[in-house]
């Protein structure tokens, strides 16, 4: 089977010829037919974050597929389920954040593409029971980008308690920007587009957004004041600098959900504005399997437009180009 594979930090992903995994117990093999290209995955590929992946390894996790073998011990998933590969490749069941509902926050968790192989190739093998199975509402292509940046922004949108007619400014409008913004629409919000391309914002507008603001010609902070304040900015954009305009459009009361990982991720945050305005500053790691579930459903129901672009996955280094030059419309999707 053809996989893209990171072998070193420093030097461009491979396309290799790998023989395709057996699935072990309780686990599936599944045939990909999609996976998105998230900024993780670049992350990943380069080694930035302080919790390393070790290389070699296959990174991806928007893998969408058909489950073609069971290992033992599976009853949860049968041969021809269509499944998604989320960033949550297993999660232990048993301790506190698991049985809480907090399955995202268990310490033992691994994660695909990072810390076990993802999707990034035409075979994966997942743990049964963490794949999430894919309505038939739902194309794989469609499936792949709701997979991480679906579900990632659904669930940053639900910890910021939006409640109607509270206005929410969306700090990136990318792959994870466009359907927070629809996320937030949902849930009742006004939306508030940020970006610093045009593109981006037209894009922005046409999935609903209320206003938009160019973060490269207008202070964003001093617009968002204008139109009266944000109860919720969410920080999509892997800019600290972005992080601190999020802040700092935030009305009284206001929310903070900080989801993007900068590789150079410190902000300042005065403490007297925090604490006089009552502040609130949250971070939001992607969801769990229910969120991605309801993600799904949502889709399926027509609640939801992925916007996305196909490439070839011998391209991915190009895409990684792409990508990190923001010229993508969204998300890009490799398809096998
Ligand atoms: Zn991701
Ligand atoms: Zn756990």
């Amino acid at each position: 089977m053809k996989a893209a594979v990171v072998t070193d930090f420093h030097a461009p992903l491979r396309i290799e010829d790998r023989p395709v995994p057996a699935p072990g117990p309780g686990q599936v093999l599944v045939r990909l037919e999609a996976c998105g290209l998230c900024h993780t995955d670049i992350h990943a590929a380069h080694g930035d974050w302080p919790v390393k992946p070790s290389p070699p390894f296959v990174p991806g996790h928007e893998g969408v597929g058909v489950v073609e073998a069971l290992g033992a011990g599976v009853s949860v998933r049968q041969i021809g389920d269509r499944v998604a590969i989320a960033w949550l490749g297993y999660a232990c069941g048993r301790c506190g954040y698991c049985i809480s509902g907090w399955e995202t926050l268990c310490e033992s968790q691994r994660n695909s593409g990072y810390s076990v192989d993802g999707a990034f190739a035409e075979y994966a093998v997942a743990d049964a029971d963490f794949v999430v199975p894919v309505p038939d509402g739902v194309s794989s292509f469609e499936a792949a980008p709701l997979t991480c940046a679906g579900v990632t922004t659904y669930k940053a949108i639900k910890v910021a308690g939006v409640s109607p007619t509270q206005t929410v400014a969306v700090f990136g409008i990318g792959g994870l920007g466009h359907l927070a913004l629809q996320y937030a629409r949902i849930a009742g919000g006004f939306v508030i587009g940020v970006d610093i391309t045009e593109p981006k914002l037209a894009l922005a507008t046409e999935l609903g957004a209320d206003h938009v603001v160019n973060a490269a010609t207008t202070d964003p902070v001093e617009e968002i004041a204008r139109l009266g304040g944000a109860d919720v900015a969410v920080a999509l954009a892997a800019s600290p600098r972005s992080f601190e305009q999020a802040f700092r459009s935030l009305r009284r009361g206001g929310r903070l959900v900080c989801v993007a990982l900068p590789a150079d991720g410190t902000m300042a945050i005065p403490i007297f504005d925090t604490v006089l305005k009552g502040i609130t500053i949250v971070g939001s790691i992607v969801g769990t399997r229910n969120d991605l579930a309801e993600v799904f459903r949502l889709h399926a129901a027509g609640r939801t437009r992925v916007i996305a672009a196909g490439r070839k996955i011998d391209d991915v280094n190009s895409c990684f180009d792409e990508v990190l030059a923001s010229t993508v419309p969204a998300r890009l999707v490799f398809e096998f």
